[in-house]
């Protein structure tokens, strides 16, 4: 299930429109083809958008702008315009994912200028009882109070800053909602009259902590984000990214890019020390940080997915990674997965994390799952797998503990096994904390090359060193 919380954002936002060819700005072809290249560079890494209509007037200062933030984070002299040395790193191969992944704002302006704030509840959904939308709304807010000096106040009668209601269709502004799924909410920037009002749509079905439909504290949450005065951010991590992604709402934590974004317009909460009932904000794995180790790899029907924590990157062919929450695609599935592997014949992933497996088929869990490890046919002795792999070619399924593996033929061990690794992979020492099959070969990944990915030839059994995650598959991007 895929929903976007679309229009969040109702002023003070400039949309980002892609016009047409753009006019010639450069005196000969090689100047065009490096202002073409340019800006693909600066849209792709540094949210440059173009400038529609009346506005393009802006585009030239507009694209310093993000030139002087790209080279600020190279380190280069910052000038705004592009030489040698700028020209020099953007032709460099980089990694695929922006530089700028954090949180926006509506900026200084749209903030609230004092920090005691009132709300009041205007009218109820039926989906929940009153003291549920109560104790919900209370809490998303002190999302927000519990890292900065904001302190919320109800009130049950008059105009509060944070006016809460539930609609559907049109309900008295000029942004009337869907109907079921689509928009499920909005919020306006913080102002005088219906400024930091948030608008929920009924036509929705909102729950206290199900999965099935949407849970109110998550959307309360975010929306309360933008009565703040905070824009969508691209970390698909951040609450305040704009699609929907189920979380238990009694484990919500709010994350890093998030704090720093409302802490960059208030400040940090002085009233608190941190300490246990403050956990530290999750960050998002940034996929470019060397010493990161990959959870599990697979594939899903042809393309490579790289999960650690509860994200996962997708790659596909030589396309730019994406990089996602595992629940915004599989709401059931669980973070922190040991190992990952695809049957290709039964068109299913498996997941497995400790003594459980999950299959999917699809964007769908598959009925009846999680199960337990033994139901794929490993010894109940087996506490734990570091990796997994389906070989396309033989059919064989291997399951990989710490210096052992199992193979096996649909449900049954084969004989002999399990094998130490080095048994059947001559030369390979140490964990396994990946595997996957790339173009033909397997691949393994070790826990002590951090992202460094090893070709095995399985005829030949030669080990050759073959290129990083990072080289191969996130750092593909070049401005060509
Ligand atoms: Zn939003
Ligand atoms: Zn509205």
């Amino acid at each position: 299930m895929k929903t976007y919380y679309r229009l969040c954002v109702l002023i003070g936002l400039v949309v980002a429109v892609h016009s047409g060819p753009i006019s010639r700005q450069a005196g000969n072809n090689d100047d065009l083809v490096s202002y073409y290249c340019l800006q693909t560079y600066l849209k792709k890494f540094y949210n440059f958008t173009e400038p529609s209509g009346a506005a393009s007037k802006g585009r030239t200062s507009h694209m310093s702008v993000k030139i002087a933030e790209m080279q600020k984070f190279f380190g280069l002299e910052v000038t705004g315009s592009v030489d040698q040395e700028t020209l020099q790193v953007m032709m460099k191969p980089r990694c695929g994912v922006p530089d700028v992944a954090q949180y926006s704002t509506f900026g200084e302006g749209l903030k609230w200028q004092k920090n005691q704030l009132t709300y009041r509840i205007v009218n109820y959904t039926p989906d929940m009882s009153q003291a549920e939308v109560d104790e919900v709304i209370e809490k998303a807010l002190q999302v927000w109070a519990r890292v900065t000096p904001l302190r919320f106040t109800r009130i049950n009668s008059g105009e509060a800053d944070i006016m809460v209601s539930f609609g559907t269709g049109s309900h008295g502004d000029f942004y009337p909602f869907d109907g079921p799924d689509g928009t499920l909410a909005h919020a306006f920037a913080p102002s005088p009259g219906i400024g930091g009002d948030a608008h929920f749509d009924d036509d929705e079905f909102f729950t206290f902590r199900s999965t099935n439909g949407y849970v109110l504290f998550l959307v309360a949450a975010h929306e309360f984000g933008h009565s703040l005065g905070l824009s969508h951010s691209n970390d698909p991590g951040a609450l305040m990214y704009p699609t929907y992604s189920y979380q238990d709402p009694n484990t919500f934590v709010l994350p890093k890019d998030d704090v720093d974004g409302i802490q960059s317009l208030y400040g940090p909460n002085t009233d608190v020390i941190p300490d246990k009932s403050n956990p530290t904000p999750p960050a998002t794995p940034n996929a470019c940080d060397p010493s990161l180790v990959l959870d599990a790899v697979s594939t899903l029907r042809g393309e490579n997915i790289f999960f650690k924590k509860s994200f996962f990157w997708r790659i596909s062919g030589s396309s730019q990674s994406e990089q996602h929450l595992i629940k915004s695609f599989w709401p059931e599935a669980p973070d922190n997965i040991d190992a990952a592997y695809e049957n290709t014949a039964q068109d299913k992933v498996f997941l497995i994390k400790d003594q459980k497996v999950w299959a999917l088929f699809g964007y769908d869990l598959v009925k009846g799952y999680p199960k337990s490890l033994s139901s794929m046919g490993l010894p109940t002795t087996v506490k734990k797998i570091s990796a997994a792999l389906y070989d396309q070619k033989t059919g064989k399924t291997l399951y990989f503990t710490d210096n052992s593996y199992y193979r096996y033929t649909t449900l049954t061990m084969d004989k002999g096994y399990p094998k130490l690794v080095e048994q059947g992979f001559p030369g390979v020492s140490g964990k396994i904390t990946a595997a996957f099959q790339y173009r033909g070969h397997t691949v393994i990944k070790l826990e002590n090359f951090h992202l460094a990915l090893y070709l095995i030839y399985l005829k030949s059994y030669v080990i050759t060193l073959y290129i990083s995650v990072y080289h191969s598959c996130l750092l593909r991007n070049r401005c060509d």
